[in-house]
């Protein structure tokens, strides 16, 4: 597909230097192959219309036609619009423009026949259109039968007449030339066991729909193969280093068994054993392990890995664990040394923050052997840090890495990779995993331990605060203690800045008494820690936060979880800060505060918390109202370049494209056979991509 489709779109006939500068920059559109992969985020049914007296109130989007009986200006200075009155015999709606007024003055007509499309709203009690689309009904709109494609666009490229039609026109510019241009890219064997239609005819269609049957058969072609592609990736580097990377074989479960009659103060749940078993299963197999445990926040994975710890330990290996703050690396560190000195297993901690000599004593016994335990931070990956036989590495992650990063976290043993274990306790539905972890194994951790008290989560509104702060003070005087969390609002971190401090206030006025922490991002980091620990120890009662302390602080006696403003945090950040509380035995509450009015979306976020305590339902839900662009950490992972596809809606087409390429690997892992030749040069067009983009990053 090379050569046409690298053309720059500056030679695309009707754009030109300017307007390709802003296509470049607006939307990263460089070449005929980014424009036509530009595709339309939705489709507007421009067959159909609403009757004015029909149009539901809650509709996000309506059609309608009618004439403008009268206009007028209403309101001065920023409050100043335009407001036409349009009625179709059935009703009238009131269209409005604050903006570009005299434009619009000197376009609309008295007693033509228009089409308006828009978001309707409610003002006055009556319905009203900001901004709508209007054009002048035409023939070809009476006779209907088009889907309109939208493309999304910015505020600076309508500046520049490049709208979401403008776009349309150049595609269909394109097309013209492109269609003959196009190869095929997917085998003819998987084109025909899926009854894809051809790449061309998906480009044209996507584009100019003939009709929706045609729509769906084209959408589904290039989810598809996009799909296809990113999972044949990561099964490739999977299978890849199933067969290069041998893993040393641990298989001495004596020191584990001795802990686990001797020591551990708990029965395992089902699911902790179940894990375990595949943990062990790998550690023996020879081959290197990589896997992912996901669970939910209190499932109890630290004991999980430290179980398994064990195995590789009693084999003469090191262990090193990561987490992805000092705090978390201290609060490891301080859970697991009780059990490790039960066994006399040598462990300690090594942070930005550790002593030099005692970096120094650290760095020389990882190199010689007599340290088997490391926890710590980023600092463990420092070049100066060697290992005598480092033979697992565990990272409690929280930003998630990308795949191929992932792979290089830990080049640090002489001969042969360490096993890989990654901790999750982000729930991530099942779609979403196959992606971002699709290179891994992956257990989940699915039943939280025996008699944990599920968190009561309660949504109140703002004027019940007298309310919630008695209930603060009940908890408090029975020797609890609470978090008020506030979120980071605006743009600004004054204004942020300036909302917790009035929180603070507000609190300390409702508390003279009691002391109180306050934790912010604009703190130093050693105040911050002060705070943490102050409170983590019982002497401040409430703790005032931003979501800093979202990333895992652990303290038990905390019980009760305010969270402000709650209906501007996302499902799982909301999830994530309700994991803070209920660690203890006692009943702990979370408190969502809000103010009455509340968008449609926030309502559902706000009910689905009330509802269940369940992270992976929470997770489901998240995924379908916000898709995964939003989801915590999803960003970074490389996978977000999906173009078309939505792993919020697309898991069926997900998963045909995985067992689709399994398949495919299974049958040619090295992809050598001539039917599998445009894979292979797909992959590796991709690959050069890939590189590339790195190397724009770095
Ligand atoms: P997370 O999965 O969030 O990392 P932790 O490993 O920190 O959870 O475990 C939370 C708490 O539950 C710890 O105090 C741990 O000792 C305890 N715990 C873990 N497993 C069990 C169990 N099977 N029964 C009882 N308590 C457990
Ligand atoms: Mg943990």
């Amino acid at each position: 597909m090379s050569g046409f489709f690298d053309t720059k779109i500056e030679y695309l006939k009707g754009v030109g230097p300017q307007k390709s500068a802003f296509l470049n920059k607006e939307l990263n559109i460089f070449t005929f192959g980014d424009l036509i992969q530009h595709y339309p985020f939705r489709y507007e049914d421009r067959t159909k219309f609403h009757l004015i007296k029909e149009i539901p109130v809650d509709a996000t989007f309506v059609q309608i036609q009618g004439k403008i009986n009268h206009m007028e200006l209403v309101g001065a200075g920023r409050r100043k619009r335009l407001v036409a009155y349009l009625s179709d015999g059935t009703g009238e709606v009131e269209l409005v423009w604050f903006q570009g007024i005299q434009w619009v003055i000197k376009k609309l007509k008295k007693g033509v026949e228009y089409v308006v499309f828009g978001r309707p709203g409610i003002y006055n009690g009556r319905i009203n259109i900001a901004h709508p689309e209007i054009e002048i009904l035409t023939e070809k709109l009476d006779d209907g039968g088009y889907l309109q494609p939208i493309y999304s666009t910015t505020e600076k490229l309508k500046g520049k007449y490049l709208d979401s039609k403008a776009i349309f026109k150049l595609q269909v510019t394109l097309l013209e030339k492109a269609l003959a241009q196009v190869v095929e890219t997917l085998p003819e064997k998987v084109i025909r066991e899926k009854a894809l239609i051809p790449k061309s005819e998906a480009l044209l269609n996507v584009h100019k729909p003939s009709d929706r049957k045609m729509l769906a058969r084209a959408l589904f072609r290039l989810k598809f193969e996009e799909l296809f592609y990113v999972q044949l990736r990561l099964l490739k580097l999977k299978l890849t280093r199933f067969d290069k990377f041998n893993g040393q074989v641990f298989a001495d479960t004596g020191l584990l068994n001795r802990f686990y009659h001797d020591h551990l103060p708990f029965q395992l749940t089902n699911a902790q054993k179940k894990v375990i078993k595949e943990i062990i299963k790998d550690l023996r197999s020879g081959h290197q392990m990589n896997r992912l445990v996901q669970g939910d926040v209190g499932s109890g994975k630290t004991i999980v890995a430290f179980i398994c710890m064990l195995v590789v330990i009693a084999g003469n290996g090191q262990v090193a664990m990561m987490a992805p703050t000092e705090i978390l690396a201290e609060q490891h560190f301080q859970s697991l040394k009780p059990f490790a000195d039960s066994l006399g297993v040598s462990i300690d901690l090594l942070t930005g923050s550790t002593k030099n000599s005692q970096r120094k004593n650290i760095l020389e016994e990882l190199a010689n052997g007599k340290l088997k335990i490391i926890i710590g931070t980023h600092a463990l990956l420092e070049e100066r840090v060697k290992f005598d036989n480092l033979g697992l590495a565990i990272t409690d992650e929280q930003h998630r890495f990308g795949v191929e990063q992932r792979s290089k976290l830990w080049q640090k043993t002489k001969d042969v990779y360490p096993h890989i274990l990654i901790m999750s306790a982000t729930p991530i539905p099942r779609t979403l995993a196959m992606t971002l972890y699709g290179d891994l194994d992956i257990s989940v951790i699915n039943e939280m331990p025996a008699g944990r008290k599920e968190i009561k989560t309660l949504h109140k509104f703002d004027s019940h605060r007298l309310w919630v702060f008695g209930f603060m003070k009940k908890e408090i005087e029975s020797g609890r203690q609470v978090y008020v969390v506030y979120p980071l609002i605006e743009e600004s971190e004054k204004l942020d800045l300036k909302h917790i401090s009035d929180g603070y206030e507000a609190v300390r006025r409702a508390f003279p008494k009691i002391q109180i922490g306050i934790v912010h991002g604009k703190m130093k980091s050693q105040d911050k820690d002060y705070e943490m620990k102050n409170f983590a120890a019982g002497g401040s009662k409430i703790l005032v936060a931003t979501t800093v302390i979202e990333v895992g602080v652990n303290v038990p006696n905390a019980t009760v979880m305010v969270i402000e403003n709650a209906e501007r945090f996302g499902l799982s950040q909301l999830h994530q800060l309700r994991g803070r509380v209920g660690r203890g035995g006692d009943q702990s509450y979370c408190i969502l505060m809000t103010n009455y009015k509340l968008t449609k979306e926030a309502r559902q976020r706000i009910d689905t918390m009330v509802k269940t305590t369940d992270g992976f339902a929470i997770a489901e839900a998240d995924l379908k109202l916000r898709g995964p662009g939003d989801l915590m950490g999803t960003q970074q992972s490389g996978i977000m370049d999906l173009l078309i596809s939505d792993l919020g809606k697309d898991g069926i087409i997900l998963e045909q494209a995985r067992e689709t390429a399994r398949d495919l690997l299974r049958n040619d892992p090295d992809l050598k056979k001539p039917e599998n030749l445009v894979v292979k040069q797909k992959m590796q067009a991709m690959q050069k991509k890939n590189e590339l983009n790195w190397s724009k990053i770095s």
